[in-house]
C-alpha cells in the first residue's frame, strides 16, 4: 500500500492551508486508502478528522512532528495520549523514551529543523543513531539532489528504513512523495511495525518544478 507518511492540515498546523475539507476530498477524489496526518506538535486534527475519513473509508495514520536542536522528527504511534505529550518545539528523542509501539521517521534531514531553526552539520546523526528508525530520504518540499543525496548518506550510516512524504501544507502537495509498505495496513500500529523492521519503499512523483519555492517544513 502506498500511504504518504508527512502531512499537515489546519488548524492544528497553523502553516498549513489544507482545511479538513479539502484533506477529505483529496482522499476521496484520488481514492486514497491511508495517509498519515502528522502536525507539529498537536493531535487534534488527528481526532477530528478520524471518524469523517472513516466514514469515506480512508484510514488515518497517527504522528507528530517534532522540532528539536537536532532537525525534524515524526513520531508515529496508535497511542495518542503518548502523541498528545509531544510539543512541536522541544528536545530531541531519547532512545530509552521512546516506547516500544512507536517509530521515529528523522524527516528531510539535510534541510534542518523548521520550527528549531537548527542547521544540519555532518556528524549529527551520532547524537540521534538509536533513536530513529527511519529516514525521510523524499520530502515534497525538499527534492533537490543535495537534500535527497544527504538523507540517502545518513539513512545508509544509521543503517534504517527509508520513507517518503510530501509535508504537503497546501492540497495540490499531497502524495508528491509516498511510502510503500507492506500489505495489509490496517492501523497505526502496521505501520510502526514497517518502519522498525525496514519493509518501506520510498518514492516520489515525478512532476514539473514548482516555479515558486515555499520554504515550509
Ligand atoms: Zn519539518
Ligand atoms: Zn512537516
Amino acid at each position: 500500500m502506498n500511504v504518504d507518511l508527512h502531512t499537515h492540515t489546519y488548524p492544528a498546523s497553523g502553516c498549513s492551508r489544507i482545511s479538513h475539507r479539502d484533506y477529505i476530498g483529496w482522499c476521496v477524489d484520488n481514492a486514497v486508502a491511508a495517509v498519515a496526518l502528522t502536525n507539529h506538535g498537536d493531535i487534534s486534527d488527528n481526532l477530528s478528522l478520524r471518524p469523517a475519513l472513516a466514514a469515506e473509508g480512508v484510514l488515518l495514520i497517527d504522528g507528530v512532528e517534532i522540532s528539536t536542536l537536532f532537525g525534524d522528527f515524526v513520531v508515529f504511534s496508535p497511542d495518542l495520549d503518548y502523541l498528545g505529550t509531544l510539543r512541536d518545539v522541544q528536545e530531541a528523542p531519547h532512545p530509552e523514551a521512546i516506547p516500544g509501539d512507536a517509530a521515529v521517521v528523522w524527516v528531510h534531514p539535510a534541510a534542518g529543523g523548521g520550527r528549531s531553526g537548527s542547521a544540519y552539520y555532518p556528524g549529527i546523526e551520532s547524537m540521534v543513531a538509536g533513536a530513529v528508525h527511519a529516514v525521510e530520504v523524499f520530502n515534497g518540499s525538499w527534492l533537490d539532489r543535495q537534500y535527497v543525496t544527504g538523507a540517502e548518506e545518513i539513512a545508509a550510516s544509521l543503517g534504517v528504513a527509508r520513507t517518503g512524504g510530501s509535508d504537503a501544507h497546501r492540497p495540490e502537495q499531497l502524495m508528491t512523495c509516498y511510502t510503500e509498505l507492506p500489505d495489509p495496513i490496517t492501523s497505526t500500529a502496521d505501520v510502526v511495525s514497517a518502519l522498525r523492521r525496514g519493509l518501506t519503499i520510498p518514492h516520489r512523483r515525478r512532476v514539473a518544478a514548482p516555479r515558486r519555492r515555499f520554504r515550509l517544513f
